[in-house]
């Protein structure tokens, strides 16, 4: 009501913005005839002009119109597209910072490349983020003929390339990848020991695709690089053991809902006979095994194999299950993933300790510029912007849209629902019209194929387990008769076209017939030819059928996923249709489905193996899809506000980190001044300023354990806080020589190098125990809910006392290290020493420090070299950071 009203008055912000992009395509259009004259040398010259224009500080928005006008003539010419009108307004959207939703089929890749040239003007590097790596490389490699025609160069990320390569990508004026991969090295860029190991070039825009799958559903897990630690692996066995003869009722129950589980208080003195310790739960010292045991009841009655994980090659594998894919390397934090590793009796990985980890929203907010494109954000435009600050455009299609979405099918049992689904297909494809069927999981998935199989119908199934080949399958899923089942949007970014896909064709036929489409482009171009008249005669068949039919097997819990997999039929004015089946026995409905489904039902009575369709009903179940966003938005909010508290203290260590390894020369000078400070603290502590008593001893100890032996006696016998402050300039005075004499030891630019290593690592070790500490205090604030007192505020509170003390810590050790840091001349890192890019799950080389037993990582594999005193490091030896690299051209490189 109130939305028609706005609209109405003119008052709706996206009629609004519409209007306003409308009259800039009028412009832009107003351009083409002058740019079609040009030859392509002077076409391209332009847009060098107006980059010319914008380093000399023309804001972008200015030249916008001139950009886009040269993109479209660029992508007639390169690429035999034109960009719509509709697509210019999407470009729009994305250079404004905004999420363009444009339905899937609306050529939302080609609406980027407008974004993307206008950004590269400015020459800081535009990142274009894909949910996959193969899509990833398929937009890169189609989109490539636009930016080099504009002389703008074009990089791809993916998976464990070569740090060179890497590097070269990110150098690029456009870089494609996935947000995994962006993000992660984000992470490793901030735990290099030096310069020359850091790749990204800051975040100055970033224009992401699939836009709700990844800031909303991937965002759920966060970003982690992780390493092992000294954690043993038999306690899991053990937990894992004992949960199982906990009784469900009795012992703990459970909330399915919020996916949860509680111990009664039977349980816990079961579990506490089970395990032969008293206490198990009120006594801090084994509060690690009570940790375990709760995950371990977890991992068995909350977690099932094949729907929220699978066991691949003796490794549990999440499947994210929104998607059905499966996320190699990710891993449920706390203790779960081993607890499921210990319930399948596969190898327990080491409980793994954070070395860095980051949420997408936080990564992502980090950019000047966000933009992001997708065809379902609508739903979750409220997240959008409190949480991105990313208003959503709704974009209208280039063609009107007609396929025709049926009301939801419901049934009283899963049973009877897929057998009439099955009953559907049959249907549809007697008649050839291809069909889409989509599951929420890869058992569902398995379910129907074997309906199919029973009824003879040929078919495609398409779970995260193929992931390889789902983009090839999905292209032909609009072929005559074509059944393609699919978990919920797997090969998405893959478009449906009726009658089939003849580049896919093409490509498959060249290969058939030996054709090599780069070597011989003519032959291919014939094949080509053939391929887009076969599927343009397939095409009308198809469309006489019906075109595309889309069946979903359930509901999701979000209407965005429900809505994506009926975006993938209609595209482009296409005809097709959709239907949802349902069950009583679903889920959503047994779960949140309010009494009022199940009044309506009764109301319309319902007999066995009939199904009701009403539109009341599908409002309803709407209505229960509402509740249960609001309550998964209400969790992700949550997860946020607590990184949130982290993410301050991440951007003050990472800014520290940062600024040490851009310090040239200052490095020296930055790590006497944290002596001083270390000194001047030791001694404020011990004797403060007002009337409290001055405690000489304490700090006799403390002068003494970080400064050595003799430091202690510039205190002796002083009693009073100007006493103090007089012994502590002439104990700063004595360091100071020995400062200078160490710095003159060892070399000015070795001094530099070591004193950079030492307040790296002495930041990184600090700074991974702290990450332990916090999710300690998180876990432990969990408990104190039960209180009066706010968690999140005790949270805050507590993690700032936390931060503040590894700060002191911090200090101090990097105070005591200064002094006592040297080099080996000879002996070079025995293997191990790993070099370029440093995967999730690899520590960092870790530097050689004298007496820095207290800094011995755990992980770090022991890498350490026997030093001796006072000799220095050749320019032609190895580097002792154990590169394998010469000193020459790893650390002691003189740039
Ligand atoms: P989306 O990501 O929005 O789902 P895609 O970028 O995958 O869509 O494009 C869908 C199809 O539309 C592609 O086959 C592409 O070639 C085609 N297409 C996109 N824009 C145009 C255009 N301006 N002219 C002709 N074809 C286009
Ligand atoms: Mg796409």
């Amino acid at each position: 009501m109130l939305d028609s009203l706005k609209r109405a008055l003119g008052l709706d912000p996206n009629e609004r913005a519409l209007r306003r992009y409308r009259q800039r395509v009028v412009r832009i259009n107003e351009l083409e005839a002058a740019l079609r004259s040009l030859n392509d040398e002077e076409l391209a010259g332009r847009y060098d002009a107006l980059r010319k224009q914008v380093l000399e500080g023309t804001p972008e928005d200015e030249i916008l119109e001139d950009v886009f006008a040269v993109v479209r003539e660029v992508a007639v010419r390169t690429l035999g597209m034109r960009h719509f009108d509709v697509q210019l307004m999407g470009g729009m959207a994305l250079s404004e910072g905004k999420i363009a939703e444009m339905k899937t089929g609306e050529g939302k890749t080609l609406v980027a490349t407008l974004a993307v040239v206008l950004g590269a003007a400015s020459g800081k590097g535009v990142h274009v983020v894909t949910v996959n790596d193969y899509l990833a490389k398929r937009d890169a490699e189609w989109m490539g003929p636009i930016y080099r025609f504009l002389g703008l160069s074009v990089g791809v990320l993916y998976p464990y390339m070569p740090q060179e390569e890497r590097l070269e990508a990110y150098r690029a004026d456009v870089t494609y990848g996935t947000n995994s991969e962006f993000g992660f090295d984000y992470l490793r860029d901030n735990m290099a020991v030096h310069p020359s190991q850091l790749v990204q070039r800051g975040h100055a825009f970033a224009i992401v695709d699939e836009v709700d799958s990844i800031l909303i559903d991937e965002a759920r897990t966060p970003l982690i690089i992780s390493g092992p630690s000294e954690d043993a692996t038999e306690p899991y066995v053990v937990a894992d053991r004992a949960a199982r003869k906990l009784q469900k009722g009795a012992d703990f129950e459970i909330d399915e809902k919020e996916r949860n589980l509680a111990l009664t208080e039977e349980g816990i003195a079961r579990a506490e006979q089970i395990l032969g310790h008293a206490g198990l739960f009120s006594d801090w010292q084994h509060s690690e095994m009570a940790h375990k045991l709760v995950q371990a009841l977890k991992a068995i009655h909350l977690f099932q194999r094949d729907v929220h994980y699978v066991v691949k090659d003796g490794e549990i594998v999440i499947v994210d299950e929104f998607t059905g894919r499966l996320m190699f390397g990710r891993r449920y934090s706390d203790g779960l993933h081993q607890a499921i590793e210990a319930k399948e009796r596969v190898r327990i990985g080491r409980e793994n300790q954070t070395l860095a980890t980051i949420t997408l929203q936080n990564y992502f907010r980090m950019y000047r510029k966000l933009a992001g494109m997708t065809g379902t954000a609508a739903t979750e435009a409220e997240e959008f912007k409190e949480i991105y600050g990313l208003p959503v455009i709704v974009l209208p299609t280039n063609r009107p849209l007609v396929r025709e979405d049926f009301s939801d099918a419901i049934f009283r049992t899963k049973r009877e629902k897929f057998l009439a689904a099955a009953e559907e297909v049959a249907e549809c494809h007697a008649k050839g019209q291809p069909v889409l069927v989509g599951t929420t999981s890869i058992e569902n998935s398995e379910v129907m194929s074997k309906l199919l199989k029973a009824r003879k119908i040929p078919h495609e199934v398409l779970n995260a387990k193929y992931h390889e080949k789902e983009a090839q399958i999905v292209a032909q899923a609009g072929r005559f008769g074509a059944v393609t089942v699919a978990t919920n949007m797997a090969g998405r970014g893959t478009d449906i076209v009726l009658g089939g896909n003849p580049e896919f064709l093409a490509r498959d036929e060249a290969r058939l017939r030996g054709v090599d489409p780069v070597a011989d482009p003519e032959s291919f171009a014939v094949i080509r030819e053939e391929m887009v008249a076969q599927c343009a005669a397939e095409r009308e068949k198809v469309l006489a059928a019906g075109g595309l039919h889309i069946l979903g097997t359930e509901r999701h819990e979000s209407r965005r996923i429900d809505n994506q997999l009926r975006g993938r039929g209609g595209r482009q004015g296409d005809p097709g249709t959709s239907r949802f089946y349902l069950a009583l026995e679903d889920d959503l409905l047994r779960l949140f489905g309010s009494e009022r489904i199940q009044g309506i039902m009764e109301k319309l009575g319902m007999e066995e193996g009939e199904a009701i369709e009403h539109s009341l009903l599908t409002k309803a179940i709407e209505n229960a899809q509402r509740k249960v966003e609001q309550y998964h938005f209400d969790i992700r909010r949550q997860l946020l506000m607590y990184d949130n508290v982290m993410n301050q203290q991440r951007e003050a260590v990472y800014g520290e980190r940062r600024s040490i390894l851009a310090a040239e020369d200052g490095i020296v000078e930055h790590a006497w001044e944290i002596v001083e400070d270390t000194l001047a603290n030791i001694i404020d502590t011990a004797f403060p300023e007002g009337d409290a008593e001055p405690d000489t001893n304490a700090a006799a100890v403390r002068l003494k354990a970080v400064f050595g032996p003799g430091a202690e006696t510039f205190i002796e016998g002083v009693a009073s806080r100007a006493e103090a402050l007089d012994a502590r300039d002439k104990l700063a005075r004595h360091l100071r020589e020995r400062f200078d004499e160490k710095v003159k030891q060892l070399g000015g630019n070795m001094a530099a190098d070591l004193f950079r290593f030492v307040v790296l690592h002495v930041l990184d070790s600090r700074w991974k125990e702290h990450l332990l500490g916090m999710d300690e205090l998180r876990r432990g604030i969990g408990l104190r809910a039960i209180g009066q007192k706010d968690p999140l505020l005790e949270y805050q509170f507590e993690s700032y006392n936390l931060f503040q003390e590894m700060l002191g810590r911090v200090r101090e050790s990097v105070a005591e290290l200064v002094f006592r840091v040297s080099v080996v001349a000879e002996g070079a890192a025995p293997g191990g020493g790993r070099s370029g890019s440093v995967r999730p799950g690899a520590v960092t080389p870790v530097p050689v420090l004298l007496g820095a037993s207290r800094e011995e990582t755990p992980g770090s594999g022991g890498e350490r070299v026997p030093l001796r005193k006072g000799e220095r490091v050749g320019r032609n030896d190895p580097c002792p950071c154990g590169s394998g690299k010469k000193y020459k051209h790893c650390c002691g490189r003189v740039s």
